[in-house]
């Protein structure tokens, strides 16, 4: 872990907000679910090229396997290694489940839940906020870090509960710019936040 002065971003991402932020190359990026079971939907962009970003074909395709954790290459639409996963204390994060939305709230529950908050609203309103030039066209689907989405034999997705719990992390270390795009989940309606959203950290600091 870093001194104070070497810490490039650290703040709390309160339940159910969205975050962006810059982590650049060589830096270490932790995400923290400071009271457990948060799903984190992230995308991740490339600072200098948003045209290039996360692709979990390209990351599934390239490990073998549909879960990320510790070793887990992420790779962009280019087949460029973006971000490595090189610590990991919860040991499953989802890449298959994709974002909540008021559609998918309203096709998977009930025409009642369309006005909720959801996390394509936060991703599309974090990137107005940001104001340069990225839109609805550039969310492709997202990483979902704590999020525990088993596949069955037969090939079914399950949101289940999740195996994350209090203070568990992720740390990532970035092998380009990276243009960090969060929505702290405010889903309520499955087990992905335990039906209670809660705050997450994000720190950054320059890799040892
Ligand atoms: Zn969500």
């Amino acid at each position: 872990m870093s001194t104070e002065s070497q810490m490039l971003i650290d703040a709390v991402v309160p339940a159910g907000e969205p975050w962006m932020g810059v982590v650049p190359k060589g830096h270490r990026f932790r995400i923290v679910d400071l009271e457990g079971n948060q799903a984190v939907d992230t995308l991740f962009y490339n600072a200098a090229d948003t045209h290039e970003h996360y692709s979990a074909q390209n990351t599934i395709q390239a490990q073998g396997n549909l879960y990320l954790g510790a070793g887990s290459v992420l790779r962009s639409n280019r087949g460029r290694a973006m971000l490595s996963i090189i610590a990991d204390t919860c040991g499953r994060h989802d890449t298959l489940g994709g974002a909540c939305s008021a559609e998918s709230n309203t096709v998977r529950y009930a025409l009642d839940k369309r006005h909720m908050h959801s996390c394509r609203d936060s991703f599309l309103l974090a990137l107005a906020l940001r104001d340069d030039g990225l839109c609805k066209r550039d969310l492709p689907s997202n990483i979902n870090f704590f999020m525990n989405v088993p596949v069955t034999p037969a090939g079914g997705l399950t949101f289940a509960d999740g195996i994350s719990a209090a203070g568990r992390h992720v740390d990532l270390v970035a092998h380009m710019d990276i243009l960090v795009l969060i929505s702290n989940c405010p889903q309520l309606n499955n087990p992905c936040n335990a039906y209670n959203p809660t705050p997450v950290r994000v720190q950054s600091w320059i890799a040892a």
